[in-house]
């Protein structure tokens, strides 16, 4: 791909002298004719005109874009036709994707606060860097090497993910740094990883097509993965498609049923169909005998759990129950789905669990159309998972196990002491020691934290407490980068190369199409700069581009199922339209990988004995309930499939704001809006203990009396959540806390 290109010379030469002041001259091996440790290169005018596919920056979808360029620039795009994810389709975000790289406030040159007093001001490149790495080593100099932590993103490629993981915790000698994937789908790392023997997504997203019965859980697909909903859309069976939601969302109202279960009783639902499936003898009794473990205790401990016995606690009528466990019975193919709205719960583990266990006993798993499938958020999250070095060793892979530490050492070519035996701390638990005074330096790169993170307020006090705090990021604007002491402008997506995976562990190419503006460098860059001004560029003489890095993260996927070692290059992932993981040497030589994958048609789990685990717990209420204060339940979620998180990027398309509301409101039942005397469209106060916020009332049948909705999307819905997490995947829990409604007087 880079036979096309151009280099970019004054940005190149810039970061040339800045590395050589530090390192000497480059080597030869450091040069940058590829054009990917500098800023790459650029189409030029003189080149005709041509069209290059390359995979969405938004959504864990994984759709392909094809981007048109015309004298040297990119003038637009359109989905790509023969790519097997989204087959000529593309959502709102993803035809807008160039747009927003356009925005007024990116980040193109650093910006310092040099007292907490001061205004965030430009300076160049190497006093950032001096800046930066400086008052960094003073912290761990002073209180030691767990003083400083990072806080990384699912929206940066594989290799950057890598890059940081390895500089921080390998060169910089740091011990904590998790992302903002933690917020998504670290519940579906946890279940999977227990349950299978490792974090194994199983399915192809072929089999939304090839189901007879489609059973989504806490999912909004047609909202969230619009593209996804367009393929069960287009599956030929006439399938059953149930939601289980509280809320009826544009998908319940699309599906054949809709099961408005009472918020957070989703487990004791799952419970009672198990127990409905058992006592009828609905069990796929061959499977479970010869392919899990821990059967027999859990048709024990179903008997507690009776449709009659949970219908008072989750609002659902037992013959619906039953009806639900006759429908997963007769169905030939079954499939279940689920997203944030079991993955963001106070007992999430065990309730992805308890749809993995309906998966397992009925032997929907491994077979076209069936499979316990979770789908994750952003594009890169599943990257994130294998190569983000945060609580993984690099490629699936245990901190605290020796041979996990000699084998990545040995694929780095570093020693192996530099790979500590410890564990990161979690997301939440990294912030509760910087309130405590244990952290005082913290690296935010491509996530909005003081937006995003639960209970905004205790959040904001807590970053308060850092001496220094850095934010890379490709907007200077953010809520949090507003909050640092230095800005490092990042390159975006279209601005640089690498590689992301999706939901269905395929690996799709991002390419560089366009240039990332005034000082901004790509992630992989500011990594690379930075280790030469820590001091331990050294190490990184072999990650000289991404695609280097490619082929080290490579060799530490080897032998483990998520093992991609007969991935030849770029050029391979390029021609094949992506490819799913795994894809071994062994398999190379077979012949090119066939364009859908399931995990499990062999029936073999991750456990060393082959076997899957049947993992249940007795269900416990949430930290929060409404009571006589504050009476209503508050669920958060996705607003339009024009909006993706905080809207750093969305927020910036004109087109995108004309399909989205541009101010919060609420989803309130008439019912309780007429109670309350709040007519449509009037503006109302919504308290939780923690805080206010003022919205737009939107009377609506979709939301239960009882309960009210707000989008997640604007910064305000954070002041209200309730922090309370997960207790084995240290997930928040966003989706339910308790709230009540007051109205304002009429404006
Ligand atoms: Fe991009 Fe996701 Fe939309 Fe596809 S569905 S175009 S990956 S945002």
């Amino acid at each position: 791909m880079n036979s096309q290109m151009e280099e970019a010379p004054v940005q190149e030469s810039r970061l040339l002298s800045l590395i050589q002041a530090k390192s000497g001259p480059l080597t030869q091996e450091l040069s940058l004719t590829e054009g990917n440790f500098g800023l790459g290169k650029v189409p030029t005018k003189a080149q005709p005109d041509f069209a290059t596919k390359m995979v969405c920056g938004f959504c864990s979808t994984g759709c392909s874009l094809t981007v048109h360029m015309k004298e040297g620039r990119a003038v637009g795009l359109t989905p790509s036709s023969d790519y097997p994810v989204n087959l000529g389709m593309a959502c709102p975000k993803g035809w807008e994707a160039l747009r927003v790289l356009e925005a007024p406030d990116r980040a193109s040159q650093p910006l310092l606060r040099r007292s907490k007093t001061s205004p965030l001001l430009p300076c160049d490149l190497d006093t950032a860097m001096t800046v930066m790495t400086s008052r960094f080593k003073a912290i761990l100099q002073e209180h030691g090497d767990e003083a400083v932590a990072f806080l990384s993103t699912g929206q940066i490629t594989s290799e950057e993910m890598a890059f940081l993981g390895a500089l921080t915790k390998f060169g910089m000698g740091l011990v904590h740094g998790d992302g903002n994937t933690r917020q998504c789908m670290a519940t579906s790392v946890a279940a999977y990883k227990q349950s299978f023997g490792f974090d194994a997504p199983p399915y192809t997203y072929a089999d939304f097509e090839l189901s007879d019965v489609l059973i989504f859980a806490g999912s909004n697909l047609a909202i969230a993965h619009p593209i996804l909903w367009e393929r069960v859309l287009r599956n030929p069976n006439s399938p059953r498609t149930i939601v289980i939601d509280p809320r009826k969302t544009e998908t319940a109202m699309a599906a054949t049923d809709h099961v408005a279960l009472a918020p957070k009783s989703d487990l004791q639902l799952f419970y009672s169909i198990a127990q409905v499936l058992v006592r009828m003898g609905w069990i796929d009794r061959e499977f479970i005998d010869n392919h899990t473990e821990g059967f027999d205790d859990f048709a024990a401990f179903l008997a507690d759990y009776s449709p009659e016995q949970t219908a008072g606690f989750t609002g659902i009528k037992a013959e619906t129950v039953i009806e639900l466990a006759k429908t997963i019975h007769q169905g030939k193919r079954v499939s279940f789905w689920w997203t944030m709205g079991v993955n963001q719960g106070h007992e999430a583990t065990r309730t992805a669990q308890a749809i993995i266990n309906l998966a397992l006993m009925t032997g929907n798993i491994g077979k076209p159309g069936t499979g316990a499938n979770s789908i994750t958020g952003q594009c890169n999250a599943m990257g994130s998972r294998l190569f983000s070095n945060t609580t993984n060793l690099l490629g699936g892979h245990d901190f605290l196990n020796p041979e996990h530490r000699a084998k990545v050492a040995a694929a780095l070519g570093i020693e192996v002491e530099r790979v500590k035996a410890r564990n990161s701390l979690a997301y939440h638990e990294i912030l509760d020691r910087i309130r405590e005074g244990k952290i005082k330096g913290l690296w935010v790169i491509a996530t909005n934290t003081a937006h995003s993170w639960i209970d905004q307020r205790a959040l904001l006090e807590t970053f308060s407490k850092l001496d220094f705090l850095v934010v890379q990021d490709m907007y200077h604007s953010t809520e949090t980068a507003r909050l640092a002491d230095l800005v490092l402008p990042a390159a975006a997506w279209g601005e640089k190369e690498g590689t992301f995976i999706n939901s269905e562990r395929r690996i799709g190419l991002v390419k560089k199409v366009s240039l990332a503006p005034g000082q901004a460098l790509s992630d992989f860059n500011l990594f690379k700069l930075v280790a030469e001004y820590w001091g331990c560029g050294h190490l990184f003489r072999a990650w000289k581009t991404p695609e280097a890095v490619f082929q080290i993260l490579k060799e530490t996927t080897r032998n483990l199922p998520c093992d991609i070692t007969g991935i030849r290059d770029y050029q391979m992932l390029d021609l094949m339209n992506g490819i799913q993981w795994p894809y071994t040497q062994k398999d190379s030589q077979a012949g090119p990988p066939t364009i859908e994958r399931r995990l499990f048609a062999d029936r073999r789990f991750y456990h060393v004995d082959g076997r899957a685990r049947i993992l249940f717990e007795k269900p416990r209420r949430p930290g929060e309930v409404p009571d006589s204060e504050f009476p209503y339940w508050l669920l958060t979620g996705r607003g339009t499939a024009a909006q993706w998180h905080t809207q750093t990027r969305t927020g910036k398309s004109e087109v995108l704001n004309k399909l989205s509301p541009q101010s919060l409101y609420v989803e309130i039942n008439p019912v309780n809006a007429r109670e309350l005397g709040i007519p449509p469209g009037a503006r109302v106060r919504v308290l939780s203990r923690r805080g206010s916020v003022i919205a737009r009332a939107q009377l609506s049948h979709a939301i239960a009396p009882g309960q009210i909705f707000l989008p997640m999307h604007y910064a305000e819905t954070n002041r209200l959540t309730f922090s309370e997490f997960d207790p084995y995947s240290k997930q928040p829990s966003y989706k339910a806390c308790a709230v009540r409604v007051e109205p304002l007087a009429a404006s």
